[in-house]
């Protein structure tokens, strides 16, 4: 083990013993919110997570999230829950980083990620080797990515 992977693994369990955004939504009067159940039955994995959106700007006012799982699902609900807390992003920014998240973990590390993008969310790139854990790091990912699309069709409607 390098000590890369050593310092990834560190911090996929302190995200995992620890998990940020984990909870209720607090009210958010005027937002858009949305709500998404994610179940991984390769490995009983699940989440509900959910998120409150700005209408006037489109950026992510908040998500949280609960749910149950591997250290892995968990792990990286949290790294995820940290990155749109910390960069207050609009929707479309969250899309972009939920696009390069897959193409992390669905090429096996063919590519370095982009740590700009990604964050801290590059501890899960030793995910990609193992295909069974693939579901349980998107597991976060891909609810949010139902969350977006639940809170534009509102946008639309
Ligand atoms: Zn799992």
């Amino acid at each position: 083990m390098s000590a890369l992977d050593g310092l990834y693994q560190e911090l996929i369990l302190d995200h995992s013993k620890r998990p940020i955004g984990k909870g209720d939504l607090s009210d958010h009067p005027g937002a858009r919110t949305a709500s998404h159940h994610e179940f991984n039955p390769s490995c009983g994995d699940e989440i509900e997570l959910s998120i409150a959106v700005d209408p006037a700007t489109g950026r992510i006012s908040q998500l949280a999230w609960q749910g149950q799982g591997c250290s892995i699902s968990m792990a990286s609900a949290s790294i995820l829950s940290q990155l749109v807390r910390d960069e207050e992003m609009t929707m479309d920014e969250a899309r972009v980083k939920i696009a390069a998240f897959r193409e992390m973990i669905q090429t096996r590390g063919e590519q370095e990620p982009d740590e700009d993008v990604l964050g801290d969310a590059v501890a899960l790139q030793g995910v990609a080797k193992y295909v069974m854990r693939v579901k349980c790091a998107m597991l976060g990912w891909v609810a949010l990515e139902a969350d977006i699309a639940q809170v534009e069709a509102q946008a639309s409607a």
